[in-house]
């Protein structure tokens, strides 16, 4: 048996994790602040296509996150890579989308035109029109792919619910008769692009998400340990529901305190065994409750039967 140890890498939805509309959750900057000092990689995830990583980065900033671009990825990022590899460079595209589309297939040398397209590829936009909708249902019916970065039906804004990719998407298939493929969550493949550009193995990577039917459904089909944070859409009471169950479940990221090496066995019998965790809400509680401050928090290694009671696991 051969072990080795390693920091435990961590692929993080942004959305009802680390922030909740305009208002950062508690404890959140914490938790980056956490990664950075104690040289964990990284990815904060979103589904939206809409923001380039410069643009959420510096919106993630005023809100008192500091998460650099190159630790952000987005639907439209895995959109792009996914193209690449399917088609390579060069390829050519119709697209409805904003510029964190535009610019990620700028980005691996595409041609945007709505002259014989290989593929529509449709993201969200604040400016749906008919006559773009109209262009890409013609361009479809004659034999253009069908890619979108998310199946979000709706999401939120400060207007309240508005339409999303997954409902475009629905008008555009039904018009055409041609069904997309989806990349982003819960197809795995957003989370698998993830690591790869992290350059990190499922087997050392945790999925942080609020969702069970996006976040973990799509953090286990990967491969990954996952944390099920009930900041966001899923309920504790919700989660018994699904066939499916996260390795942990927490009240926040204000939990995920002081990070510490892992150490991850070769072997399905080490790994099961032995899972170490990188974090435990009661390690971070002092005698009297309260919560300790990260700077006095010693880190220690826990087994997984230690942690959460109230999570549901495999075992
Ligand atoms: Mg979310």
């Amino acid at each position: 048996m051969k072990n080795e140890t390693t920091k435990k890498s961590y692929i993080i939805d942004m959305d009802g994790v680390l922030v909740s509309g305009r208002t950062v959750i508690p404890g959140a900057p914490e938790f980056i602040t956490a990664l950075r000092r104690e040289g964990h990689s990284f990815l904060v995830l979103t589904n939206n296509p809409v923001y380039t990583p410069g643009d959420l980065s510096h919106r993630l900033q005023k809100l008192g996150l500091e998460v650099p671009k190159d630790r952000i990825f987005t639907s439209a990022m895995a959109t792009a890579m996914f193209l690449h590899s399917q088609r390579g460079k060069g390829g050519t595209a119709f697209v409805i989308g904003e510029s964190g589309l535009t610019e990620a297939l700028h980005g691996i040398d595409w041609v945007l035109t709505d002259q014989d397209p290989e593929y529509v590829v449709l993201g969200e936009t604040h400016a749906y029109n008919i006559d773009q909708i109209s262009c890409a249902v013609r361009l479809l019916t004659g034999g253009a792919h069908f890619i979108a970065t998310n199946p979000d039906a709706s999401g939120p804004s400060e207007k309240g619910i508005e339409p999303a990719c997954g409902a475009m998407a629905a008008l555009l298939e039904k018009a055409s008769g041609v069904t997309p493929f989806f990349v982003g969550k819960p197809n795995p493949l957003m989370m698998r692009t993830a690591l790869n550009y992290l350059g990190v193995h499922s087997e050392n990577a945790v999925m942080v998400g609020d969702r069970m039917d996006t976040d973990i459904i799509g953090g286990i089909e990967a491969g990954m340990e996952t944390i099920l944070v009930l900041s966001g859409v899923t309920r504790r009471e919700d989660v018994q529901r699904f066939s499916y169950q996260p390795s942990h479940i927490i009240e926040s990221v204000a939990s995920l305190g002081t990070l510490e090496e892992a150490t991850v066995g070769s072997d399905c019998e080490d790994s099961a065994s032995g899972l170490l965790v990188p974090f435990l809400a009661s390690a971070l509680l002092d005698e009297t409750g309260g919560m300790k401050t990260f700077s006095s928090v010693k880190p220690r290694a826990i087994h997984r039967a230690d942690v959460d009671r109230d999570a549901r696991t495999h075992d």
